[in-house]
C-alpha cells in the first residue's frame, strides 16, 4: 500500500486512485492544497498495484532522444494568436491541427474559480481558453481515462502540459499511435493554496478575478507584464521587473511546488513527442527572427513530433538551431530548479498567517523597484513614440557583443 512522506515527493498525479481496485484511495489537499492520496486501510487489500505505477517509487526509465531531437527557433506566422501565446504560439496551430479532423485535445484551462485544470475537447471556445501558461499545478487526473476511450474509438488525441502530467498519461495509456504529445520545459508548478491567498487579495480589493494572463505582450514579449482581468471589466498589469510580486516569487522559485525540487522528469528522462518552451537566450546569428512579439524552442523527439511539426510547418516561422543552444538558455530542461536557501523561511512566514501576503513577498523577492520602474516608464515612452522596436534590437545586438 502506497506509504511515503506525500507532500514532499507526490506528483498529485492520481495513478494511485485509477489503479486500485477497491477504492480505497481519494484524493485530499494536504498544507499547499496538492491533492495528495488518502488510504482508507480498512478497504486495502495489499495487492501493491499503487506500489507498482507510482511515479515517485519507480523513476522514469525511459530515455528520450533528446541529444539527438531536432530543434528549432519558431513561431506562428498568425501574429494575432502569437501575441495571445505565452511564446511563440505553437500550442494553437497544433491544437487546431486535431480539431479540424474532429479528433481532441487535453489541455489546462481556468475552472470558475480561477485555478487551473486540464479538460479534454474539440471546441474552438476550449482550445482559446487552453492557450496561456497557467503557473500553477493543474489537476489532469480526471482526464486519463476519458482519453483511454477517446484512443480506443479511434480518434486521435493530442496531450499538453508538464512532463511529470505527460509521465502519468503514459504509465495509464500505454505509447500509442493515435496518442500525440506536446510537453512544455517546466520550472515547476507554484503551490496551490499561495495561489489562492494572492487571488483573495486581488479579489477585496477589486472583486471578482475573471482571467489572469501571465505573458501578457502588450509592451513586449520581453517586458513581461501580469495581465488580470476583473467583473468589473477593470484591468491592471503589474510589470515582472517593478511590481508583479506573485510572479517574481515563481520565478525566483520561492512558490514552487516541494515536489519540483527534485523533479526526475528533466534531460533525457522525459517522454514527449515535441518539447516546447521559451526561446531565451537566441544566439546573435540568428538575430532576425527575433522580434520581441515571443519565440518559442521546439524539440522534437520522436517520430510522431516529427510528423506533427511537417503538420504545422507551413504555419511557422522557423530556423533550425543547435539543441546546445536551446539547452544553454533553459536549464529548466535539464535540472530541477534549485531550491531558494530562504525558502523554508519564506513558507513558513506564509503558513503563520500573521504577516500581510506582500509584505512577506516584498521581503523575500524585493525588486530593484527605483531603477526597475525608470527602465520601464523610459521604454513606455519608447513604445508611445513608435521607436521601441529599433531600440530593442540595438539593444539585443549590444548585450550579446559585449
Ligand atoms: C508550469 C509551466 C512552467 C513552464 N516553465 C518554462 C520554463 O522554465 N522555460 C521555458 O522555456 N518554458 C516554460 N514553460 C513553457 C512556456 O511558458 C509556454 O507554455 C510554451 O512555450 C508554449 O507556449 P505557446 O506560445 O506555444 O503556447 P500557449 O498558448 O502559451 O500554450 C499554453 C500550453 O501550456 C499548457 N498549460 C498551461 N498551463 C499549464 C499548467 N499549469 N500545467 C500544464 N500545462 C499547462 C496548455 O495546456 C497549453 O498547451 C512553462 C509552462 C508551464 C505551463
Ligand atoms: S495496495 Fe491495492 S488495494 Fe491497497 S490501496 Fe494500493 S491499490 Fe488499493
Ligand atoms: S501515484 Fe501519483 S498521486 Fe499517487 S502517490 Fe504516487 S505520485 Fe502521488
Ligand atoms: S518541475 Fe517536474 S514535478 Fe514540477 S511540474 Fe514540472 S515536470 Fe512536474
Amino acid at each position: 500500500m502506497i506509504n511515503f512522506d506525500f507532500d514532499k515527493d507526490c506528483y498529485s498525479c492520481g495513478l494511485c486512485e485509477t489503479s486500485c481496485p477497491t477504492q480505497a484511495i481519494t484524493f485530499k489537499p494536504n498544507v499547499e492544497a496538492s491533492l495528495v492520496p488518502n488510504v482508507a486501510i480498512d478497504l486495502c487489500i495489499n495487492c501493491g498495484k499503487c506500489d507498482r505505477i507510482c511515479p515517485h517509487l519507480n523513476p522514469p526509465s525511459c530515455n528520450n532522444s533528446l541529444s539527438t531531437a531536432d530543434a528549432y527557433a519558431a513561431y506562428n506566422k498568425d501574429e494575432k494568436v502569437r501575441l495571445a501565446s505565452s511564446s511563440g504560439g505553437l500550442f494553437k496551430l497544433l491544437a487546431d491541427l486535431f480539431i479540424k479532423n474532429g479528433d481532441y485535445v487535453c489541455g489546462c484551462v481556468w475552472d470558475n474559480q480561477m485555478l487551473p485544470v486540464h479538460i479534454v475537447s474539440n471546441k474552438p471556445e476550449d482550445i482559446l481558453k487552453m492557450m496561456g501558461s497557467k503557473y500553477i499545478g493543474s489537476i489532469a487526473k480526471n482526464c486519463y481515462e476519458e482519453i483511454k476511450h477517446l484512443l480506443k474509438a479511434n480518434h486521435k488525441v493530442l496531450f499538453t502540459g508538464t512532463p511529470c502530467q505527460l509521465d502519468a498519461l503514459y504509465r495509464y495509456v500505454g505509447s500509442q499511435p493515435n496518442l500525440y504529445t506536446m510537453g512544455v520545459i517546466c520550472h515547476g508548478v507554484a503551490i496551490p493554496s499561495i495561489w489562492k491567498q494572492y487571488l483573495e487579495k486581488l479579489e477585496n480589493q477589486y472583486g471578482k478575478v475573471i482571467n489572469y494572463k501571465f505573458r501578457d505582450k502588450t509592451l513586449g514579449w520581453t517586458n513581461f507584464f501580469n495581465k488580470i482581468t476583473f467583473a468589473s471589466n477593470k484591468t491592471i498589469c503589474y510589470n515582472v521587473s517593478v511590481d508583479a510580486l506573485y510572479m517574481k516569487a515563481f520565478l525566483k522559485g520561492f512558490i514552487l511546488r516541494e515536489r519540483c525540487f527534485s523533479c526526475t522528469f528533466k534531460g533525457d528522462k522525459m517522454k514527449a513527442d515535441l518539447l516546447v518552451g521559451d526561446f531565451w537566450e537566441l544566439p546573435k546569428k540568428y538575430n532576425q527572427i527575433d522580434d520581441d512579439k515571443g519565440l518559442s524552442c521546439i524539440l522534437v523527439l520522436s517520430n510522431q513530433g516529427r510528423f506533427l511539426f511537417e503538420q504545422i510547418r507551413s504555419g511557422v516561422h522557423f530556423i533550425p538551431v543547435e539543441r546546445e543552444e536551446i539547452f544553454k538558455g533553459n536549464q529548466n530542461l535539464l535540472r530541477p530548479y534549485p531550491k531558494p536557501l530562504e525558502r523554508d523561511a519564506f513558507i513558513a512566514e506564509i503558513e503563520a498567517g500573521e504577516k500581510d501576503l506582500y509584505t512577506i513577498f516584498n521581503n523575500y523577492v524585493k525588486p530593484k523597484d527605483t531603477y526597475n520602474r525608470i527602465k520601464l516608464s523610459f521604454k513606455k515612452l519608447l513604445f508611445k513614440l513608435g521607436i521601441y522596436k529599433p531600440f530593442y534590437k540595438l539593444s539585443r545586438y549590444l548585450r550579446k557583443r559585449l
